[in-house]
């Protein structure tokens, strides 16, 4: 119970409802072009609305108690809006990162409290990857729960609940392509399913890492941040996915610097290669329709990688 009307009682009810804002400049040929900036949820990602089910899901099944410990593989997003979960709800946090990502979120889990082991980008087979580390760990300690975002549906319905019916109420009927990428596929699962649901003709396209084998592999690393993956995570839902789009590094980066100078979005490399697919298909559109990309988080936790370039 707060004193005042106007206060929330956590800032866990501060998620979601982010903004949708068009782009002016960048965007100026065929449909309108606008990114659903979810940056603005505490956390700094989307992220933040699948940490509140991933964690309500494993105390609903009894896998987490009181005082337990959070375990997480994740290329900096989940893990920082779990660290920010497990603050406001008394858990210890424990990730393993891969030793590709930036550095300013490794500190930004820190700086949250978590405990970060960064472990060998290797390929999934490898029992030294991230996701077999962070699985064996929670095995062996009392009290810890493995998230699993890369397995559980508590994950893409995160986002078919709250992000998919955002989206519709925003854009409404003009609606005519949907572009996400995919690293676990939830937001483009989730967002997809229900966009299909209300309007069977909404294109969804995913934006891919050249690098990345849903464009067709073979895979080769590549730098974008959270999307693009060496095999097909089982919260990726292929059905959904009308078609792939692949960008390179360079493009994605390129656009993400030219959103920040051009139209103010300071927004993360994922989200530059979002815009690239998003401005290409919006190029083939008559004015009066209109091509949503999710910006999945913030360029602030790039500003030491390829905003120093
Ligand atoms: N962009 C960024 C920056 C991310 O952190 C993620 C999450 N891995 C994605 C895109 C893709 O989201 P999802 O896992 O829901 O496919």
């Amino acid at each position: 119970m707060n004193v005042a009307n106007n206060v929330l009682s956590s800032v866990l009810e501060a998620v979601g409802d982010t903004p949708m804002v068009g782009l002016r400049r960048v965007g100026v040929q065929g449909a309108e072009v606008a990114l659903k900036l979810e940056a603005m949820n505490p956390g700094g990602s989307a992220k933040d609305r699948i940490a509140l089910s991933l964690i309500a899901t494993a105390e609903q099944e009894g896998r987490l108690r009181p005082g337990g410990t959070i375990v997480e593989a994740t290329a900096g997003n989940t893990g920082i809006a779990l660290a920010m979960v497990a603050a406001v709800r008394g858990y210890h946090a424990l990730f393993f990162v891969p030793d590709k990502m930036s550095v300013d979120k490794i500190r930004l889990l820190k700086a949250y409290g978590a405990e970060v082991r960064v472990v060998k980008d290797v390929p999934r087979e490898d029992p030294e990857n991230y996701q077999n580390l962070a699985r064996i760990a929670a095995e062996e300690m009392d009290n810890a729960a493995y998230m699993g975002q890369f397995e559980l549906g508590a994950n893409p319905l995160a986002h078919y609940q709250t992000t998919g019916p955002e989206i519709w109420r925003q854009a409404g009927p003009a609606l005519a392509a949907f572009v996400a990428g995919a690293g676990t596929g939830g937001t483009i699962s989730g967002v997809g399913r229900y966009l299909k649901e209300q309007d069977p003709a909404i294109q969804i396209v995913g934006a891919d890492p050249v690098g990345s084998i849903f464009t067709g592999g073979p895979f080769q690393p590549f730098r974008i941040e959270g999307m693009g993956e060496d095999y097909y995570p089982s919260t990726l839902d292929t059905q959904v996915v009308d078609r792939w789009v692949a960008v390179s590094d360079q493009q994605a980066f390129t656009m993400a610097k030219r959103l920040a100078r051009e139209e103010g979005l300071l927004v993360g490399g994922s989200t530059g290669a979002m815009v690239v697919v998003a401005l290409q298909i919006a190029a083939q559109l008559p004015p009066d329709r209109m091509v949503v990309a999710l910006a999945a988080d913030t360029g602030r936790n790039y500003l030491s990688g390829f905003f120093a370039e």
